[in-house]
Protein backbone atom coordinates (compact mmCIF):
# COMPACT_ATOMS: atom_id res chain seq x y z
CA UNK A 1 0.00 0.00 0.00
CA UNK A 2 1.30 3.25 -0.59
CA UNK A 3 1.89 5.72 2.04
CA UNK A 4 -0.48 8.16 0.74
CA UNK A 5 -3.20 5.69 0.69
CA UNK A 6 -2.81 5.11 4.42
CA UNK A 7 -5.49 7.26 5.89
CA UNK A 8 -7.98 5.83 2.88
CA UNK A 9 -10.96 3.82 3.97
CA UNK A 10 -10.68 0.32 2.15
CA UNK A 11 -13.38 -1.03 0.03
CA UNK A 12 -14.05 -4.13 -2.09
CA UNK A 13 -17.30 -4.26 -3.87
CA UNK A 14 -18.10 -8.29 -4.79
CA UNK A 15 -20.42 -7.51 -7.84
CA UNK A 16 -19.16 -4.14 -9.09
CA UNK A 17 -20.42 -4.56 -12.55
CA UNK A 18 -24.12 -5.28 -11.51
CA UNK A 19 -26.75 -2.26 -10.32
CA UNK A 20 -25.53 -2.41 -7.24
CA UNK A 21 -21.94 -2.33 -7.80
CA UNK A 22 -22.44 0.74 -9.88
CA UNK A 23 -24.45 2.47 -7.79
CA UNK A 24 -21.47 1.72 -5.32
CA UNK A 25 -19.10 2.90 -7.29
CA UNK A 26 -21.05 6.33 -7.89
CA UNK A 27 -21.90 6.98 -4.12
CA UNK A 28 -18.07 6.47 -3.61
CA UNK A 29 -17.24 8.78 -6.35
CA UNK A 30 -19.24 11.32 -4.91
CA UNK A 31 -18.17 10.91 -1.53
CA UNK A 32 -14.68 11.46 -2.63
CA UNK A 33 -13.29 9.08 -5.00
CA UNK A 34 -9.70 8.68 -4.58
CA UNK A 35 -8.97 11.03 -2.66
CA UNK A 36 -11.23 9.47 0.59
CA UNK A 37 -10.54 5.44 -0.34
CA UNK A 38 -8.42 2.93 -1.92
CA UNK A 39 -10.42 0.27 -3.51
CA UNK A 40 -8.97 -3.40 -2.95
CA UNK A 41 -10.97 -5.31 -5.08
CA UNK A 42 -13.74 -5.20 -7.47
CA UNK A 43 -15.26 -8.23 -8.81
CA UNK A 44 -17.42 -9.13 -12.11
CA UNK A 45 -18.73 -12.26 -14.10
CA UNK A 46 -19.65 -11.91 -17.85
CA UNK A 47 -19.19 -8.09 -18.10
CA UNK A 48 -15.24 -7.65 -18.84
CA UNK A 49 -14.73 -4.41 -20.23
CA UNK A 50 -16.60 -2.93 -17.67
CA UNK A 51 -14.89 -4.85 -15.03
CA UNK A 52 -11.53 -3.43 -16.19
CA UNK A 53 -12.85 0.27 -16.94
CA UNK A 54 -14.02 0.30 -13.34
CA UNK A 55 -10.71 -1.45 -12.10
CA UNK A 56 -8.52 1.71 -13.99
CA UNK A 57 -11.03 4.35 -13.13
CA UNK A 58 -10.55 3.50 -9.49
CA UNK A 59 -6.99 1.89 -9.22
CA UNK A 60 -8.42 -1.19 -7.99
CA UNK A 61 -5.39 -3.67 -6.40
CA UNK A 62 -7.51 -6.41 -7.64
CA UNK A 63 -10.28 -7.25 -10.34
CA UNK A 64 -11.75 -10.71 -10.57
CA UNK A 65 -14.05 -12.19 -12.78
CA UNK A 66 -15.98 -15.24 -11.64
CA UNK A 67 -16.06 -16.88 -14.97
CA UNK A 68 -12.72 -19.14 -15.15
CA UNK A 69 -12.71 -18.99 -18.89
CA UNK A 70 -13.02 -15.16 -19.34
CA UNK A 71 -9.51 -15.14 -17.42
CA UNK A 72 -7.47 -14.70 -20.18
CA UNK A 73 -9.69 -11.78 -21.31
CA UNK A 74 -9.41 -9.80 -17.99
CA UNK A 75 -6.08 -9.79 -18.30
CA UNK A 76 -5.49 -8.77 -21.58
CA UNK A 77 -8.07 -6.15 -20.63
CA UNK A 78 -5.39 -5.16 -17.65
CA UNK A 79 -2.46 -5.35 -19.05
CA UNK A 80 0.19 -2.67 -18.52
CA UNK A 81 -2.48 -1.31 -15.54
CA UNK A 82 -0.42 -2.80 -12.90
CA UNK A 83 -4.02 -4.34 -11.27
CA UNK A 84 -4.00 -8.05 -10.35
CA UNK A 85 -5.98 -10.21 -11.83
CA UNK A 86 -7.43 -13.44 -10.72
CA UNK A 87 -10.40 -15.79 -11.68
CA UNK A 88 -13.21 -17.97 -10.92
CA UNK A 89 -14.29 -19.00 -6.99
CA UNK A 90 -10.67 -19.13 -5.46
CA UNK A 91 -10.41 -15.69 -7.34
CA UNK A 92 -13.49 -14.71 -5.50
CA UNK A 93 -12.69 -15.55 -1.76
CA UNK A 94 -9.44 -13.83 -3.01
CA UNK A 95 -10.79 -10.65 -3.34
CA UNK A 96 -12.81 -11.06 -0.29
CA UNK A 97 -9.87 -11.98 2.31
CA UNK A 98 -7.98 -8.82 0.23
CA UNK A 99 -7.63 -6.44 3.32
CA UNK A 100 -10.71 -4.10 3.34
CA UNK A 101 -12.65 -2.94 6.18
CA UNK A 102 -15.83 -2.45 4.44
CA UNK A 103 -16.93 -5.17 1.44
CA UNK A 104 -20.37 -4.37 -0.57
CA UNK A 105 -21.86 -8.17 -1.29
CA UNK A 106 -23.15 -7.34 -4.34
CA UNK A 107 -22.96 -10.73 -6.65
CA UNK A 108 -26.45 -12.18 -7.28
CA UNK A 109 -27.85 -15.17 -6.05
CA UNK A 110 -26.25 -17.89 -3.69
CA UNK A 111 -22.91 -17.78 -5.42
CA UNK A 112 -22.54 -14.37 -3.18
CA UNK A 113 -22.54 -16.84 -0.15
CA UNK A 114 -19.00 -18.12 -0.20
CA UNK A 115 -17.55 -14.78 -0.93
CA UNK A 116 -19.10 -12.65 1.67
CA UNK A 117 -18.92 -15.55 3.97
CA UNK A 118 -14.71 -14.95 3.75
CA UNK A 119 -15.24 -11.07 4.30
CA UNK A 120 -17.59 -11.64 7.17
CA UNK A 121 -15.13 -14.09 8.69
CA UNK A 122 -11.85 -12.06 8.52
CA UNK A 123 -14.46 -9.18 10.33
CA UNK A 124 -14.18 -6.55 7.78
CA UNK A 125 -18.23 -4.84 7.71
CA UNK A 126 -20.03 -6.42 5.37
CA UNK A 127 -22.83 -4.12 3.28
CA UNK A 128 -25.34 -6.58 2.41
CA UNK A 129 -27.27 -6.17 -0.45
CA UNK A 130 -27.37 -10.40 -1.26
CA UNK A 131 -29.88 -10.88 0.23
CA UNK A 132 -29.73 -15.06 -0.06
CA UNK A 133 -26.89 -14.96 2.14
CA UNK A 134 -29.41 -14.87 4.92
CA UNK A 135 -31.96 -16.60 3.20
CA UNK A 136 -29.93 -19.49 2.91
CA UNK A 137 -27.66 -19.60 5.76
CA UNK A 138 -30.04 -17.71 8.28
CA UNK A 139 -28.08 -17.56 11.33
CA UNK A 140 -24.99 -19.59 10.85
CA UNK A 141 -24.60 -16.27 8.38
CA UNK A 142 -25.47 -13.71 11.45
CA UNK A 143 -22.97 -15.72 13.51
CA UNK A 144 -20.10 -15.50 11.34
CA UNK A 145 -20.45 -11.92 11.18
CA UNK A 146 -20.17 -11.59 14.88
CA UNK A 147 -17.50 -14.31 14.84
CA UNK A 148 -15.72 -12.18 12.67
CA UNK A 149 -15.67 -9.25 14.74
CA UNK A 150 -17.94 -6.49 12.07
CA UNK A 151 -20.81 -5.24 11.53
CA UNK A 152 -24.01 -6.28 9.27
CA UNK A 153 -24.86 -2.95 7.43
CA UNK A 154 -28.28 -3.84 5.38
CA UNK A 155 -28.45 -2.53 1.75
CA UNK A 156 -31.55 -4.06 0.66
CA UNK A 157 -34.10 -0.79 0.62
CA UNK A 158 -36.59 -2.62 3.02
CA UNK A 159 -34.17 -3.07 5.59
CA UNK A 160 -31.71 -0.72 5.29
CA UNK A 161 -35.23 1.82 6.24
CA UNK A 162 -35.91 -0.43 9.50
CA UNK A 163 -32.47 -0.56 9.92
CA UNK A 164 -32.09 3.39 9.94
CA UNK A 165 -35.81 3.64 12.13
CA UNK A 166 -35.30 0.71 14.75
CA UNK A 167 -34.37 1.79 17.93
CA UNK A 168 -31.56 -0.52 19.37
CA UNK A 169 -32.53 0.18 23.23
CA UNK A 170 -36.18 -0.55 22.35
CA UNK A 171 -36.00 -3.63 20.98
CA UNK A 172 -38.14 -5.27 23.15
CA UNK A 173 -41.01 -2.78 22.24
CA UNK A 174 -41.16 -3.74 18.61
CA UNK A 175 -44.10 -5.27 17.92
CA UNK A 176 -44.06 -5.93 13.85
CA UNK A 177 -42.25 -4.59 11.25
CA UNK A 178 -43.91 -3.92 8.00
CA UNK A 179 -42.13 -4.66 4.54
CA UNK A 180 -43.50 -2.63 1.47
CA UNK A 181 -43.57 -4.19 -1.96
CA UNK A 182 -44.60 -1.75 -4.84
CA UNK A 183 -46.49 -4.49 -6.19
CA UNK A 184 -44.44 -5.17 -9.35
CA UNK A 185 -45.20 -5.16 -13.06
CA UNK A 186 -48.53 -7.27 -12.75
CA UNK A 187 -49.95 -5.77 -9.69
CA UNK A 188 -53.31 -5.51 -11.37
CA UNK A 189 -53.15 -8.33 -13.34
CA UNK A 190 -55.50 -11.39 -13.68
CA UNK A 191 -53.87 -15.11 -13.01
CA UNK A 192 -55.06 -15.88 -16.66
CA UNK A 193 -52.34 -12.51 -18.06
CA UNK A 194 -49.82 -13.93 -15.51
CA UNK A 195 -49.70 -17.03 -16.85
CA UNK A 196 -48.64 -15.82 -20.68
CA UNK A 197 -46.18 -13.44 -19.43
CA UNK A 198 -42.96 -13.34 -20.71
CA UNK A 199 -39.18 -12.47 -19.21
CA UNK A 200 -39.26 -8.92 -20.67
CA UNK A 201 -42.41 -7.87 -19.54
CA UNK A 202 -41.70 -9.26 -16.12
CA UNK A 203 -38.58 -7.39 -15.81
CA UNK A 204 -39.90 -4.15 -16.30
CA UNK A 205 -40.04 -2.55 -12.80
CA UNK A 206 -42.53 0.06 -12.17
CA UNK A 207 -40.11 2.18 -9.86
CA UNK A 208 -36.79 0.67 -9.36
CA UNK A 209 -34.02 0.27 -11.51
CA UNK A 210 -31.91 -3.61 -10.79
CA UNK A 211 -30.54 -6.25 -12.03
CA UNK A 212 -32.41 -8.80 -14.10
CA UNK A 213 -32.94 -11.35 -11.28
CA UNK A 214 -34.47 -9.90 -8.64
CA UNK A 215 -36.32 -7.49 -11.37
CA UNK A 216 -38.55 -10.96 -11.90
CA UNK A 217 -38.31 -11.79 -8.75
CA UNK A 218 -40.09 -8.65 -7.81
CA UNK A 219 -42.34 -9.21 -10.49
CA UNK A 220 -44.01 -12.70 -9.01
CA UNK A 221 -42.89 -11.15 -5.12
CA UNK A 222 -40.32 -13.76 -4.58
CA UNK A 223 -38.00 -11.12 -3.81
CA UNK A 224 -40.27 -10.00 -0.86
CA UNK A 225 -40.73 -13.79 -0.07
CA UNK A 226 -36.97 -14.03 0.12
CA UNK A 227 -36.90 -10.10 2.40
CA UNK A 228 -39.16 -11.83 4.92
CA UNK A 229 -36.69 -14.56 5.27
CA UNK A 230 -34.22 -12.12 5.49
CA UNK A 231 -35.31 -9.47 8.07
CA UNK A 232 -36.18 -12.74 10.37
CA UNK A 233 -32.73 -13.42 10.80
CA UNK A 234 -31.53 -9.69 10.53
CA UNK A 235 -33.98 -7.92 13.04
CA UNK A 236 -34.36 -11.41 15.02
CA UNK A 237 -38.41 -11.39 14.77
CA UNK A 238 -40.49 -14.04 14.77
CA UNK A 239 -42.54 -14.75 11.67
CA UNK A 240 -45.63 -13.54 12.75
CA UNK A 241 -44.03 -10.07 13.21
CA UNK A 242 -43.07 -9.42 9.44
CA UNK A 243 -46.09 -8.21 7.94
CA UNK A 244 -46.57 -7.20 4.38
CA UNK A 245 -48.03 -4.23 2.25
CA UNK A 246 -48.41 -3.17 -1.00
CA UNK A 247 -47.13 0.20 -1.66
CA UNK A 248 -47.41 1.03 -5.33
CA UNK A 249 -45.07 4.35 -5.06
CA UNK A 250 -42.38 2.77 -3.46
CA UNK A 251 -41.76 5.85 -1.39
CA UNK A 252 -41.94 4.09 1.96
CA UNK A 253 -39.12 1.99 2.25
CA UNK A 254 -40.53 0.22 5.56
CA UNK A 255 -41.50 0.72 8.89
CA UNK A 256 -41.60 -0.68 12.39
CA UNK A 257 -44.74 -0.49 14.95
CA UNK A 258 -44.11 -0.65 18.53
CA UNK A 259 -45.89 -1.74 21.52
CA UNK A 260 -47.08 1.92 21.97
CA UNK A 261 -49.13 1.89 18.89
CA UNK A 262 -46.34 4.43 16.92
CA UNK A 263 -45.25 3.42 13.59
CA UNK A 264 -41.94 4.63 12.05
CA UNK A 265 -41.02 4.96 8.33
CA UNK A 266 -38.10 5.91 6.64
CA UNK A 267 -39.24 7.49 3.43
CA UNK A 268 -37.44 8.87 0.48
CA UNK A 269 -37.27 8.43 -3.69
CA UNK A 270 -36.64 5.14 -5.11
CA UNK A 271 -32.80 4.90 -5.27
CA UNK A 272 -30.67 2.49 -3.92
CA UNK A 273 -28.06 5.22 -3.68
CA UNK A 274 -29.24 6.55 -0.53
CA UNK A 275 -29.25 3.10 1.40
CA UNK A 276 -25.86 2.46 -0.37
CA UNK A 277 -24.67 5.90 0.85
CA UNK A 278 -25.94 4.83 4.71
CA UNK A 279 -23.98 1.35 4.71
CA UNK A 280 -21.29 3.61 3.85
CA UNK A 281 -21.12 6.38 5.81
CA UNK A 282 -22.83 4.84 8.96
CA UNK A 283 -23.39 6.02 12.08
CA UNK A 284 -23.05 9.51 10.23
CA UNK A 285 -25.37 10.65 7.51
CA UNK A 286 -23.61 11.71 3.93
CA UNK A 287 -24.71 14.17 1.45
CA UNK A 288 -25.91 12.81 -1.40
CA UNK A 289 -27.59 14.43 -4.67
CA UNK A 290 -30.59 12.17 -5.36
CA UNK A 291 -33.44 13.63 -5.66
CA UNK A 292 -35.48 15.07 -2.97
CA UNK A 293 -39.18 13.99 -2.51
CA UNK A 294 -41.79 16.67 -2.97
CA UNK A 295 -44.84 15.43 -0.97
CA UNK A 296 -46.87 18.24 -3.05
CA UNK A 297 -46.13 16.39 -6.01
CA UNK A 298 -46.46 12.86 -4.90
CA UNK A 299 -50.13 14.09 -3.31
CA UNK A 300 -51.16 10.76 -1.87
CA UNK A 301 -49.58 7.42 -0.70
CA UNK A 302 -51.45 3.96 -1.83
CA UNK A 303 -51.59 0.82 0.20
CA UNK A 304 -53.51 -2.41 -0.37
CA UNK A 305 -53.21 -6.06 1.20
CA UNK A 306 -51.41 -8.69 -0.92
CA UNK A 307 -53.26 -10.84 -2.87
CA UNK A 308 -51.52 -14.80 -2.09
CA UNK A 309 -53.78 -15.95 -4.36
CA UNK A 310 -51.52 -14.38 -7.40
CA UNK A 311 -48.70 -14.09 -5.55
CA UNK A 312 -47.83 -17.34 -3.79
CA UNK A 313 -44.69 -16.87 -2.74
CA UNK A 314 -45.70 -14.47 0.54
CA UNK A 315 -47.28 -17.92 1.93
CA UNK A 316 -44.19 -20.02 0.78
CA UNK A 317 -41.59 -17.60 2.58
CA UNK A 318 -43.98 -17.98 5.39
CA UNK A 319 -43.89 -21.73 5.47
CA UNK A 320 -39.42 -22.02 4.98
CA UNK A 321 -39.95 -19.60 8.07
CA UNK A 322 -42.31 -21.88 9.97
CA UNK A 323 -40.96 -25.00 9.23
CA UNK A 324 -36.95 -23.66 9.50
CA UNK A 325 -34.19 -26.13 9.64
CA UNK A 326 -32.78 -25.51 6.11
CA UNK A 327 -36.09 -25.12 4.46
CA UNK A 328 -34.84 -20.99 3.68
CA UNK A 329 -32.07 -22.35 1.15
CA UNK A 330 -34.41 -25.23 0.12
CA UNK A 331 -36.68 -22.04 -0.99
CA UNK A 332 -33.86 -19.92 -2.47
CA UNK A 333 -32.26 -23.18 -4.32
CA UNK A 334 -35.44 -24.04 -6.17
CA UNK A 335 -36.36 -20.72 -6.80
CA UNK A 336 -32.92 -19.67 -8.62
CA UNK A 337 -33.63 -23.11 -10.67
CA UNK A 338 -36.95 -21.97 -11.44
CA UNK A 339 -36.07 -18.39 -12.47
CA UNK A 340 -32.93 -19.39 -15.12
CA UNK A 341 -35.81 -21.73 -16.72
CA UNK A 342 -38.23 -18.98 -16.53
CA UNK A 343 -35.72 -16.52 -18.01
CA UNK A 344 -35.00 -19.31 -20.87
CA UNK A 345 -38.35 -19.82 -21.51
CA UNK A 346 -38.86 -23.53 -20.62
CA UNK A 347 -41.10 -22.99 -17.84
CA UNK A 348 -44.09 -20.33 -17.23
CA UNK A 349 -44.03 -17.68 -15.09
CA UNK A 350 -46.63 -19.41 -12.65
CA UNK A 351 -45.12 -22.52 -12.65
CA UNK A 352 -42.11 -21.29 -10.88
CA UNK A 353 -43.99 -20.83 -7.74
CA UNK A 354 -45.63 -23.87 -8.06
CA UNK A 355 -41.47 -26.04 -8.52
CA UNK A 356 -40.62 -24.36 -5.72
CA UNK A 357 -43.75 -25.26 -3.43
CA UNK A 358 -43.21 -29.28 -4.42
CA UNK A 359 -39.06 -28.67 -3.96
CA UNK A 360 -40.00 -27.76 -0.41
CA UNK A 361 -42.58 -30.66 -0.13
CA UNK A 362 -40.25 -33.25 -1.25
CA UNK A 363 -37.25 -31.91 1.14
CA UNK A 364 -39.70 -30.94 3.97
CA UNK A 365 -37.90 -32.15 7.03
CA UNK A 366 -34.03 -31.72 6.23
CA UNK A 367 -32.23 -31.43 9.85
CA UNK A 368 -31.40 -28.13 10.36
CA UNK A 369 -27.79 -27.44 9.04
CA UNK A 370 -25.20 -27.58 11.47
CA UNK A 371 -22.51 -25.86 9.48
CA UNK A 372 -22.12 -23.72 6.01
CA UNK A 373 -22.06 -27.52 4.31
CA UNK A 374 -25.06 -28.16 5.39
CA UNK A 375 -26.66 -25.22 3.83
CA UNK A 376 -24.53 -25.90 0.64
CA UNK A 377 -26.01 -29.37 -0.01
CA UNK A 378 -29.36 -28.49 0.70
CA UNK A 379 -29.13 -26.12 -1.67
CA UNK A 380 -27.28 -28.38 -4.13
CA UNK A 381 -30.18 -30.67 -3.38
CA UNK A 382 -33.27 -28.41 -3.86
CA UNK A 383 -31.81 -27.46 -7.39
CA UNK A 384 -31.53 -31.06 -8.50
CA UNK A 385 -34.73 -31.35 -7.19
CA UNK A 386 -36.24 -28.72 -9.13
CA UNK A 387 -34.26 -29.12 -12.22
CA UNK A 388 -35.81 -32.50 -12.13
CA UNK A 389 -39.25 -31.26 -12.21
CA UNK A 390 -38.29 -28.59 -15.14
CA UNK A 391 -37.16 -31.42 -17.00
P1 LIG B 1 -27.01 -7.61 -11.17
O1 LIG B 1 -27.49 -8.78 -11.93
O2 LIG B 1 -27.21 -6.25 -11.74
O3 LIG B 1 -25.45 -7.77 -10.82
C1 LIG B 1 -24.97 -8.96 -10.27
C2 LIG B 1 -23.48 -8.92 -10.06
O4 LIG B 1 -23.03 -10.25 -9.75
C3 LIG B 1 -22.70 -8.52 -11.30
O5 LIG B 1 -21.49 -7.91 -10.92
C4 LIG B 1 -22.44 -9.85 -11.98
O6 LIG B 1 -21.35 -9.81 -12.89
C5 LIG B 1 -22.13 -10.70 -10.78
N1 LIG B 1 -22.38 -12.12 -10.98
C6 LIG B 1 -23.35 -12.71 -11.74
N2 LIG B 1 -23.27 -14.05 -11.64
C7 LIG B 1 -22.22 -14.32 -10.83
C8 LIG B 1 -21.61 -15.53 -10.36
N3 LIG B 1 -22.07 -16.74 -10.71
N4 LIG B 1 -20.54 -15.43 -9.53
C9 LIG B 1 -20.05 -14.22 -9.15
N5 LIG B 1 -20.57 -13.04 -9.59
C10 LIG B 1 -21.65 -13.10 -10.40
O7 LIG B 1 -27.71 -7.72 -9.73
P2 LIG B 1 -28.13 -6.55 -8.74
O8 LIG B 1 -27.01 -5.57 -8.59
O9 LIG B 1 -29.47 -6.04 -9.09
O10 LIG B 1 -28.31 -7.37 -7.39
C11 LIG B 1 -27.21 -7.85 -6.65
C12 LIG B 1 -27.71 -8.40 -5.32
O11 LIG B 1 -28.27 -7.32 -4.58
C13 LIG B 1 -28.82 -9.45 -5.45
O12 LIG B 1 -28.69 -10.39 -4.45
C14 LIG B 1 -30.11 -8.64 -5.26
O13 LIG B 1 -31.15 -9.42 -4.74
C15 LIG B 1 -29.63 -7.60 -4.24
N6 LIG B 1 -30.37 -6.35 -4.28
C16 LIG B 1 -30.40 -5.59 -5.42
C17 LIG B 1 -31.11 -4.39 -5.46
C18 LIG B 1 -31.11 -3.51 -6.67
O14 LIG B 1 -31.65 -2.41 -6.62
N7 LIG B 1 -30.52 -3.91 -7.78
C19 LIG B 1 -31.87 -3.94 -4.30
C20 LIG B 1 -31.73 -4.79 -3.14
C21 LIG B 1 -31.01 -5.94 -3.14
P3 LIG B 1 -21.51 -9.43 -14.48
O15 LIG B 1 -22.51 -8.31 -14.53
O16 LIG B 1 -20.15 -9.02 -14.86
O17 LIG B 1 -22.00 -10.65 -15.16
Amino acid sequence: MASGDDFKRRLTILGSTGSIGTNTLDVVERLGGRDRFAIAALTGNGNIPLLAEQARRVGAELAVTADEHRYGELREALSGSGIDVAAGRSGLIEAAERDAGWVMAAIVGNAGLGPTLAAARRGADIALANKECLVSAGSLFIEAVSAGGGRLLPVDSEHNAIFQVLENDQRHAVERIVLTASGGPFRTSTLDEMRHVTADTARAHPNWSMGLKISIDSASMFNKALEMIEARHLFRLKPDQIEVIVHPQSVIHSMVGYTDGSVLAQLGCPDMRTAIGYALSYPERCRLPVERLDFARLARLDFEAPDEVRFPALRLARRAMEEGGVQGAVLNGAKETALEAFIKGRVGFLAMAEIVERVMDALAGLPAAANMDDVFAADEKARRAAAEMIR
